[in-house]
């Protein structure tokens, strides 16, 4: 037994002979009170997240190291307990453009891929009209576990800002190391989630902000497409990837110009 535990035990074991006694004061020796106070308590162990980052090593190195420590996070309790699995983000840690959703959904909750669901593969169709393989972007969530849903019910929920506060350090990680030329992020959650603030798409879209001095893109979430099939609206989202190859100095063919999604 340690020295700090013997001294406890001495103390709690006086406070409960006073209690059980009908005392006022509790007594302790000298020596005890000495004992207690010599020893510090052990100090918590620092939550994984905030352990020292590497900087060392390739890109690919250092973001695995950053999803190892996702992996063990606990800090939305609610949402370790749920998840079946992190949902870390994927693609080329050289990229130039990364895209950025809210959160995993049940698709990518299943598959631990982000944007894996139907509104994943008209993601997958924007990037390769803009000439890449998916497998060149960077695709990640705000959030790297799925919101958990009430016992019996599918679909998916928002995150809450509480959840996104939470998390957001590890996405900024996870820029600082790919470094992309340009950040997208789609869809009002996920705008709320990296600024803070909530605005009306109208407002947001189709014009240029900026995240830790990377150019922000801001543009409708794939799902709102497939809720809403007017062509006009399709056409917005075409226009903020066209503001996108602009920016990335990647050449726009007449054909590219002209598209619909
Ligand atoms: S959402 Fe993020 S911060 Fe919350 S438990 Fe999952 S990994 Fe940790």
């Amino acid at each position: 037994m340690s020295e700090f535990q013997s001294a406890l035990d001495s103390v709690l074991g006086t406070l409960e002979q006073i209690r059980a006694g009908g005392g006022r004061r509790p007594r302790a020796s000298r020596t005890v009170l000495a004992a207690l106070l010599a020893v510090p308590p052990t100090p918590p162990a620092p939550p994984a997240r905030l352990l020292p980052q590497v900087q060392t090593g390739s890109k690919a190195e250092r973001l695995a190291e950053v999803r190892a420590r996702v992996a063990v996070c606990t800090l939305c309790a609610h949402l370790a307990e749920s998840r079946t699995q992190i949902v870390f983000g994927t693609g080329d840690p050289d990229a130039e453009i990364m895209f950025i959703g809210e959160a995993p959904g049940a698709d990518e909750d299943a598959q631990g891929e982000p944007f894996v669901g139907r509104a994943g593969q008209l993601l997958t169709k924007i990037i390769e009209t803009m000439g890449f393989a998916r497998s060149e972007v960077y695709i990640a969530n705000v959030l790297k576990s799925r919101p958990d849903m009430p016992a019996g019910t599918s679909g998916n929920r928002p995150p809450t800002p509480v959840e996104m506060k939470n998390c957001l350090p590890f996405l900024i990680e996870q820029i600082n190391i790919v470094q992309p030329k340009v950040l997208v992020a789609l869809g009002a959650t996920a705008v709320e989630g990296l600024l803070g603030t909530r605005g009306t798409m109208r407002d947001l879209r189709g014009k240029w902000h900026s995240f830790n001095e990377t150019p922000l893109m801001i543009t409708y979430h794939p799902s709102y497409l497939l809720r809403n099939q007017s062509p006009s609206e399709k056409r917005k989202v075409w226009e903020d990837m066209l503001f996108v190859l602009e920016k990335i100095g990647r050449p726009i063919s007449e054909k590219q110009r002209g598209y619909f999604l």
